[in-house]
């Protein structure tokens, strides 16, 4: 057994129970395999066994009371996973299957992610098993309270700078940080995704989504190809895959499908102008589900499936697939078939969206594959830029902060690629975004000594 597998069998004995985090730390200890011989020095001092293990995790309970005035309770989570390069960072998810193994594995993603960024941040992620769906504003106002009334003792703006993530958008941060000035009584950037009356940067909700198609772009470049003409399949349709599809949308490529928890819609025409304006209103505003898309516009609407299920049963061909939904939602089978239907290019918009059976079938089979931890950095690295702005107290025009965010997304793509040549895995987008992240990382823990 290697080092590396040596590392992954005592986490597992560790925390048994933690699938998708084994599952996080297994892709990247099996890419790290190549660093071991040419860095004693990392295994000199630990640091593979050092990297898989949190700096702290905080549990704690969030009681809030219901619009019939009833005691509810939640449970909150911070996984402080590692600051070694920066301030930890990473977003907020609220939604009923968030557990330790969900954001265990999204905080130590979140470290190769933020360092693969360029920008001094370290990885954390948090949130708590509350489902904001069907909940009204003042439920959802006394949640994020009482869910702050103990998180701002762990975080500031030099700790710990929490973020959105699914379930916790505009009006989450709103609450959250509205609590955190009142009760610290300083306006400092100590969230991310703040609106832009009070702090919040420009291109920061389009960040992750806009990120991810540059990043497609610029994979889909390597082979002389671009997005005019192709077609394109999103899921999700929360804030990832509406920007994502407003991006493609204009790069002259064509949307196909979008998707929610219940539904499917899938729109051969391409979703485009009015169509994206409904969308927008109907998940942001009204916060409704995406069936009334099929209602409104006369479209073909699969109830209980996801688009990599319509894909496979149906034998939809697209071009590019942007998975932009939630863990694990790509399975051996849709990886079969998108390759069958001639799928070119997969851009992770989501945080591991697909299984390790599907990502093998896609490297196996020539698809360009980009992994979430690069291809969604691009959220992250616009909150690096808001909390530079907020540092500076100033603001930088959409235009300077779109530049910057695709000047970013290029040099990630550039790292992936030589960070994976230079290992011996030419070509391979998951190891070259798990080495590059690392050896940063790895270098300033090694700087610290044995802390
Ligand atoms: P969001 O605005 O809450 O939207 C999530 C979307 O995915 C919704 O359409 C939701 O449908 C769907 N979804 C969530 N859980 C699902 C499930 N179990 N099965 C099927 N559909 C599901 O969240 P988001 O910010 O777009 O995040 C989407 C993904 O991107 C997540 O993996 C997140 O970690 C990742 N990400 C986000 C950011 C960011 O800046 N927001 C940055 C990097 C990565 P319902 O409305 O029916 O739940």
């Amino acid at each position: 057994m290697s080092l590396l597998q040596e590392v992954v069998e005592k986490v597992k004995q560790r925390d048994p129970r933690e699938s998708e985090f084994h599952q996080a730390v297994t892709e990247v200890m099996e890419s790290l395999e190549p660093t071991v011989e040419r860095h004693s020095e990392f295994v000199k001092a630990a640091i593979y066994e050092r990297i898989v293990e949190p700096d702290r995790v905080i549990i704690f309970r969030v009681p809030w009371v219901d619009d019939g005035g009833k005691v509810q309770i939640n449970r909150g989570f911070r996984i402080q996973f590692n600051n070694a390069i920066g301030p930890y960072k990473g977003g907020l998810r609220f939604h009923p299957s968030v557990n330790l193994s969900i954001l265990k594995f999204l905080g130590f993603e979140q470290i190769f992610k933020n360092s693969l960024t360029t920008l001094p941040m370290g990885g954390a992620k948090g949130g708590s098993d509350f489902d904001p769906k069907g909940k009204s504003d003042d439920e959802v106002m006394r949640f994020c309270y009482a869910f702050m009334r103990e998180l701002y003792r762990h975080i500031g703006p030099d700790t710990d700078v929490p973020a959105g993530d699914i379930g916790v958008g505009g009006r989450e941060i709103g609450y959250l940080f509205g609590y955190y000035k009142k009760v610290v009584n300083e306006h400092t950037g100590v969230l991310t995704g703040k609106g832009l009356d009070y702090g919040g940067s420009l291109i920061r909700p389009e960040a992750t989504g806009f990120g991810a198609v540059y990043f497609a772009a610029e994979m889909l470049a390597t082979r002389g190809l671009d997005f005019k003409g192709k077609a394109v399949a999103i899921s999700g349709s929360g804030n990832v895959a509406q920007y994502a599809m407003e991006k493609v949308n204009e790069l002259g490529g064509r949307v196909v499908s979008l998707c929610d928890s219940t539904a499917t819609i899938v729109d051969e025409a391409g979703i485009s102008g009015d169509k994206c304006d409904f969308v927008m209103e109907l998940k942001n505003i009204r916060r409704g589900r995406i069936k009334e898309y099929a209602d409104k516009f006369g479209t073909v609407c699969y109830i209980g499936e996801s688009i990599w299920d319509v894909i496979r049963d149906e034998g939809l061909k697209i071009d590019v697939a942007l998975p932009c939904a939630t863990q694990n939602e790509v399975d051996e089978s849709h990886a079969t078939a998108l390759v069958k239907n001639g799928c070119i290019c997969v851009a992770e918009g989501a945080n591991m969206p697909s299984t390790p059976d599907a990502v093998q079938i896609f490297q196996e089979n020539n698809v360009l594959f980009g992994p979430g931890k690069a291809a969604n950095a691009g959220g992250v690295s616009v909150s690096g830029l808001e909390m530079s702005q907020n540092s500076l107290k100033m603001s930088w025009t959409r235009e300077e902060v779109d530049a910057l965010l695709l000047k970013i997304m290029k040099e990630i793509h550039k790292s992936c690629l030589e960070a994976a040549e230079t290992y011996g895995k030419k070509g391979d987008y998951v190891a070259g975004a798990n080495i590059a992240g690392f050896i940063k990382v790895a270098n300033a823990m090694l700087a610290y000594g044995i802390v």
